[in-house]
């Protein structure tokens, strides 16, 4: 272990000891609440030992979380004037970066994602806070829709107190990106976290706290999906759900939420295809293509897990992306070297491990894969060659290191690969042809697609899926659609005719 690696680990374990010490408590109304004692464990993926003891709540701790949240929604934060939302948020921002390196360090350590990646994702979730804040005095804003008779006029109000459920990947950026703008909005907040990786949530909800935001606002209930995330998705007093994660369970909430006729947002699985067509720059899409499935461990909604290449193109693109693929550096997720860490969970790792057989039946052929290390849930990147898009690896969402590539003969049959799968969250394409970038743009069943490029966010354009990739679009003004009721109020000028009756 180098002597880098070492300093960095006593840096993380300095920031761990508290959570080592005691259970993690929720957040309700500003307090931490040790709910009925009942607790859950978290390990690390590096090498499944527990490193704390988490809160378990249900139905009660819901209960009271989401009371806090309509006490706090309707004495204070919804009335509160956009320009002090804005100051706020500033405030949290400043918070989260100054605390960015202990966030980073327990991110790593609580999801086994490297280090040359969280440590921008927390300052992501910084910017995610300021883009808000900057909109909040705004988020009011209506339109003047006039007649002869009439001055109509829209305003935009917040909903009421909504619930966050987040999953396992990248939790902390993902958190703020759906709390920044609800809060922004005027919106309270109960958040139910990933149970597999819920120490930055904590983090999160104490910053807030500190950072000004009045008890109540931001309410963190831990605990699993089928207890605290269902109550949170039944709960009456809860106006809307902001959910990422599975498809499945996104339908299993929306089937939840409908006795309380939830308003949902929904951004699910992905199967993403990049097109590669031989008229690209084969140099930058290979770094795109190689980037987008095997950063953040795979473990990635828009990752490109499906690479479909030109024929004429794909020998050569294949065996330079298996060279690649295999220099690639499996390590401890703190070392700076490293750039796929140990993935999630061993049930995880079982997932992910279970298609090399399915790709084996399916006759693919396989290059790379497999455990890798003595202890922990390290994988190895996979790359599955010469597949079809019938096939299970390349309809599934396995949401690991690994890649199936699929030749293709023309833009015609491209664009039937590239469809045919029930997700459609992302799509990236790769050619030179102008007229055929657009005209296959358009044609993609994707909410997103980028052409020339990997995934960069811009975070006032929409971000969301079609098909079973979710419901909704979060960024820019989409967000606030979501957390808030559109009124709209008509002035009568005096000089239209009223119809009578009875007269
Ligand atoms: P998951 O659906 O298993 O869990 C997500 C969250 O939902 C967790 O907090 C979990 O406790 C909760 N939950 C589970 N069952 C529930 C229920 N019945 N009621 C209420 N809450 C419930 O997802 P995961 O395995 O944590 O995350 C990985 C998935 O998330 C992948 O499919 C990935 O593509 C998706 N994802 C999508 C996006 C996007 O923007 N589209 C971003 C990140 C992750």
């Amino acid at each position: 272990m180098s002597s880098t690696l070492g300093k960095t680990i006593a840096r993380a374990e300095g920031f761990l000891k508290r959570f080592r010490e005691r259970p993690v408590a929720h957040l309700i109304d500003g307090k931490p609440d040790a709910g009925s004692g009942a607790t859950f464990e978290t390990a690390s993926p590096i090498d499944n030992v527990v490193i704390a003891k988490v809160a378990r709540g249900g139905a009660a701790e819901i209960d009271r979380a989401a009371k806090a949240a309509m006490k706090a929604f309707r004495t204070g934060w919804a009335q509160t004037n956009g320009d002090a939302r804005r100051k706020l948020l500033h405030r949290i921002a400043d918070a989260i970066e100054a605390r960015a390196d202990e966030i980073a360090l327990v991110e790593c350590i609580d999801t086994g994602q490297p280090i040359r990646y969280m440590a921008k994702a927390a300052l992501r979730g910084a910017e995610n806070f300021r883009f808000y804040a900057d909109r909040a005095p705004g988020a009011a804003d209506g339109l003047s829709l006039p007649t002869d008779t009439h001055l109509n006029y829209t305003i935009r109000q917040p909903i009421g107190p909504v619930g966050v459920i987040t999953p396992w990947n990248t939790p902390f950026m993902l958190s703020t990106w759906k709390i920044a703008p609800a809060l922004a909005a005027g919106c309270t907040v109960v958040h139910k976290p990933a149970e597999w990786s819920p120490l930055t949530a904590t983090l999160l909800s104490e910053i807030c706290l500190e950072a000004g935001l009045p008890p109540g606002v931001l309410n963190t209930v831990h605990g699993f999906g089928e207890d605290a995330g269902r109550a949170l998705t039944e709960h009456p007093d809860i106006k809307a759900i902001g959910f990422v994660g599975e498809s499945a369970t996104g339908s299993a909430i929306m089937a939840q939420g409908a006795a309380t006729l939830k308003r949902v947002h929904f951004e699910l699985g992905g199967k993403n295809p990049v097109i590669v067509f031989a008229d690209a720059d084969l140099d930058r899409a290979l770094d795109a293509v190689l980037f987008m499935i095997y950063s953040l461990n795979g473990e990635r909604c828009t990752s490109s897990s499906r690479a479909l290449v030109e024929a004429s193109v794909y020998q050569d693109f294949s065996r330079r992306a298996a060279e690649r693929m295999k220099k690639i550096k499996v390590g401890h997720p703190l070392d700076p070297a490293t750039e796929i860490g140990p993935l999630i969970h061993p049930r995880h790792v079982d997932k992910v491990l279970s298609y090399v057989k399915t790709a084996e039946a399916e006759g693919a052929t396989i290059v790379g894969g497999g455990r890798t290390g003595d202890k922990g849930n390290y994988v190895a990147p996979t790359l599955y060659l010469d597949a079809r898009n019938t096939m299970r690896i390349a309809q599934e969402e396995i949401f690991g290191p690994v890649l199936t590539m699929i030749p293709f003969a023309d833009e015609k049959e491209a664009l039937s690969i590239a469809n045919d799968v029930r997700y459609g969250l992302a799509a990236y394409l790769w050619t030179r042809d102008v007229g055929r970038a657009h005209r296959f743009a358009q044609a993609l069943e994707a909410g997103m697609v980028w052409v020339n490029s990997e995934n960069v966010r811009h975070l006032p354009t929409p971000f969301g899926g079609m098909k079973s990739s979710g419901i909704g679009r979060d960024g820019g003004d989409c967000s606030f659609d979501f957390y808030m009721e559109t009124k709209n109020i008509a002035i009568a000028l005096d000089n239209h005719k009223i119809p009578k009756i009875g007269a």
